[in-house]
């Protein structure tokens, strides 16, 4: 299993998974043609895509479905909440997802999340053939229980680390943005993620890839070095990265695969 993100941030979202030759997208909030050219970045062809999972309805995470379903043939799958909040245009592909699903030869579960949407999720994903299993949650305010209990023991995690706490407080946000960020259904702080690895990483984790980076209250470092930290202290040998904004990330997951099969 390899995972990239293709784009990340408030400007817009997308994340491929490519398993044992299934491949998977999770949001899509970039248009057509840009995406076209962040999954050729990655070797991907947009046809080879059997599905977009909808995290939620927010248009940094849906803005190119509907004009990227009128060129390519792929399910779209969601919660019934979430889908009650896209276009209408998408609604004839769209399937509700509770639970499990199979799609090739992945299996993605749903997880509710904290986040001031209809009903948002964050996506398990796991390989039936390999046993590897991945975990991505975007925009969520704090992690639940069922969160830190469907992602424990991932190999690959993929997590919003939205904002450095001193930099939101002291930006130039109005008070009420401010709140809504760091309130229970806004974004996971760089602090929060890091405690979010500590509780679910273990010897297995393989790789972090640190998502929906503010440009205005975050940078790369400071989201790295605040969760560096409880990575290594998990997982000796875990990579950790944040994602780029406007272009496709470092793949995570085939080098693991690779360093796993050489052991
Ligand atoms: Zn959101
Ligand atoms: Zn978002």
């Amino acid at each position: 299993m390899r995972i990239v993100s293709l784009a990340s941030g408030s400007s817009g979202n997308a994340i491929v998974i490519d398993a044992g030759g299934t491949r998977v997208l999770v949001d899509c909030g970039i248009g057509p043609r840009t995406l076209a050219r962040r999954l050729d970045d990655a070797r991907i062809a947009p046809e080879s895509v059997s599905a977009v999972v909808v995290t939620h309805e927010h248009v940094d995470h849906c803005r190119g479905l509907a004009a990227a379903l009128r060129r390519w043939p792929w399910l779209v799958l969601a919660s019934a909440g979430t889908i009650r909040g896209l276009d209408a245009s998408v609604l004839p592909r769209a399937t509700a997802v509770k639970g499990a699903v199979d799609i090739g030869g992945i299996t993605i579960r749903l997880v509710a999340v904290a986040h001031d949407a209809n009903e948002p999720t964050a996506v398990a994903v796991a390989d039936r053939h390999t046993g590897m299993r991945a975990g991505i949650a975007h925009d969520l305010g704090e992690p639940s229980t069922a969160l830190v209990d469907s992602f424990r023991g991932v190999n690959l995690l993929c997590i919003e680390a939205n904002h450095d706490t001193g930099m939101l407080r002291g930006g130039p946000y109005p008070a009420h943005l401010k709140a809504r960020i760091a309130g229970a259904t806004g974004h996971l702080s760089n602090d929060q993620a890091a405690a979010f690895i500590a509780a679910v990483g273990t010897r297995d984790l393989r790789a972090v890839l640190l998502l929906h980076l503010s440009e205005v209250n975050n940078t790369p470092l400071a989201a790295c070095e605040a969760t560096r930290r409880g990575v290594h202290r998990r997982a000796r040998l875990a990579s950790l990265d944040a994602a780029v904004r406007r272009a496709p990330s470092a793949p995570i997951g085939a080098a693991a695969a690779q360093l796993a099969l050489a052991i």
